[in-house]
C-alpha cells in the first residue's frame, strides 16, 4: 500500500470509479469511461488502473480520476437511452447542463452530472496540467486506435502510445467530448480499444492508459507495466498506419435502414465504387479509395463508416515547423481568405475563390474546419496547451 496515496470521492458519488492522489506533483488525468452503454470495456479498464495505482506498485505523480459516462445506458447495455451522450457536448447543451432546469432526457441528466464533476475538478486543479481521456470501443472488429485534436502538445502524448493516431475525427463528429474540449483549449485523447465484447478490448484500453500516463509524466516510463503494455500494443497494431486522417464520414439516419455488409474491419483497404453497405436507396459504395474505419455493425448511431488516408510523418514534422514559425499569419493574404472580424481565432474562406486544396494547408498550420457559415468555409486556429 502506498501510504501517501490518498483515495477520495468514491463514497460520495457513483459517478466516480476511483480517484488516486499521488504524493508528488504531476498532471491531473481524468478518464471518462462508458460514454456509450454498450461499451463495457472502458469501465473495466479504468477500474484496473485505479486498483493498480492504489496498491502502490506503480508510483503516481499527480492525480488520476476515473468517471463513468452513461450509467443508465450501461445498466441496459445499450449505446444510449434517449440521446447519444457522445454527441451532446455542444456549448448550448453544456450550458443547459450547468443550469437548474429539469433534464429533458436521460442523457441530459448524465451530461449534467458529468459537467458538474468536471467543473469541480477544473476548479480544484486550476492552473495544473489536465489531460482528459475518453475510452470507447467499436461494433466492428480491428486494431485499437486513438484520436486527438491536432495540437502539438497532444500529438506528443499520442506519439508515445504505439497505436494508430487518427486526425480529423472532431471535424466529422459534432458534439463529441473531443470536439468540445478542443473549443475549450483542453488536452484530450480518445482511445478506441477494439470490438465492444472482445476480451482483448479492456486490455487494449488499459494498456493505452498506461502509455498515456507515462507520456504525461504521471507514472515512470521505465515501469515494468509500461514497457510490457507498450510491447503488447505494438503487436496489436502491427500492419496499421501510424497516423491517418479522416477524409469521409458516411452519415446515416434511422430512416436509411443502413446495414453494413459483413466482413469489414478497421484499416481495411477499400476501393472507390466497392459495395460496403445497403440502405433504402440500394447499395452504398465507397466514394473514394482509402482505409475503412469504424464500420457500424450496431443498430444505434449516426455514423455508417469512415474512410481515412495515411498521413506521412514528414508532413506532420513540416506542420510542426510551420506552426512554430507562425506561418498561419500569412494565410489571410491568400485570395478568398478573410479573418472573422468578431472571432479572432477564425477565418472565413470563400469556396468559389479558394479551392478545397486549402483544407490541408489549414490543417498544416494548426487550424480545424468548423461547420460552414453563410456559404463560407470556416476554420479556427487550435488553442495550443501552454507548456
Ligand atoms: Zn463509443
Amino acid at each position: 500500500m502506498n501510504g501517501a496515496a490518498v483515495q477520495r470521492s468514491e463514497a460520495t458519488s457513483g459517478r466516480v470509479i476511483g480517484r488516486i492522489d499521488g504524493p508528488g506533483p504531476g498532471p491531473v488525468v481524468v478518464v471518462i469511461a462508458g460514454v456509450h452503454g454498450n461499451e463495457p470495456g472502458g469501465p473495466v479498464a479504468a477500474r484496473r488502473i485505479v486498483d493498480a495505482l492504489r496498491d502502490g506498485t506503480v508510483p503516481l505523480a499527480g492525480t488520476f480520476v476515473a468517471l463513468v459516462g452513461n450509467r443508465p445506458a450501461l445498466q441496459l447495455g445499450r449505446r444510449f437511452v434517449d440521446r447519444d451522450l457522445g454527441r451532446l457536448w455542444v456549448p448550448a447543451e453544456v450550458e443547459r447542463a450547468r443550469g437548474d432546469a429539469p433534464p429533458s432526457s436521460v442523457e441530459q441528466g448524465e451530461l449534467r452530472a458529468l459537467v458538474r464533476e468536471l467543473d469541480a475538478l477544473e476548479a480544484e486543479f486550476a492552473g495544473r496540467d489536465m489531460l482528459y481521456l475518453e475510452l470507447h470501443s467499436t461494433s466492428g472488429p480491428g486494431v485499437p486506435f486513438q484520436a486527438i485534436n491536432d495540437t502539438l502538445h497532444d500529438r506528443a502524448i499520442a506519439f508515445a502510445n504505439p497505436i494508430p493516431l487518427i486526425l480529423g475525427v472532431e471535424e466529422s463528429i459534432r458534439g463529441s467530448l473531443l470536439d468540445y474540449m478542443e473549443t475549450q483549449g483542453k488536452s484530450v485523447l480518445v482511445i478506441e480499444g477494439g470490438q465492444h465484447e472482445a476480451p482483448e478490448t479492456a486490455n487494449h484500453l488499459e494498456s493505452a492508459m498506461w502509455m498515456v500516463l507515462a507520456a504525461a509524466g504521471a507514472v515512470p516510463s521505465d515501469a515494468g507495466v509500461v514497457r510490457d503494455r507498450g510491447t503488447r500494443l505494438r503487436a496489436a497494431a502491427a500492419g496499421a498506419p501510424a497516423v491517418a486522417e479522416v477524409v469521409y464520414r458516411h452519415d446515416t439516419t434511422p430512416d436509411d435502414h443502413f446495414v453494413m455488409r459483413p466482413g469489414f474491419r478497421h484499416f481495411q483497404r477499400i476501393r472507390r465504387g466497392e459495395a460496403l453497405a445497403d440502405d433504402v436507396g440500394g447499395t452504398v459504395t465507397a466514394p473514394m479509395d482509402g482505409l475503412l474505419l469504424m464500420p457500424r455493425y450496431q443498430g444505434l448511431g449516426s455514423d455508417g463508416f469512415f474512410i481515412t488516408r495515411p498521413v506521412r510523418r514528414g508532413w506532420l514534422s513540416l506542420s510542426a515547423v510551420l506552426r512554430k514559425l507562425g506561418v498561419d499569419r500569412a494565410l489571410t493574404w491568400l485570395p478568398g481568405v478573410q479573418r472573422d472580424p468578431l472571432r479572432p481565432r477564425q477565418v472565413q474562406v470563400d469556396p468559389h475563390v479558394a479551392r478545397y486544396l486549402l483544407v490541408p494547408i489549414f490543417h498544416l498550420c494548426g487550424y480545424r474546419r468548423l461547420q460552414p457559415r453563410n456559404g463560407k468555409m470556416v476554420f479556427a486556429r487550435r488553442i495550443e496547451v501552454p507548456k
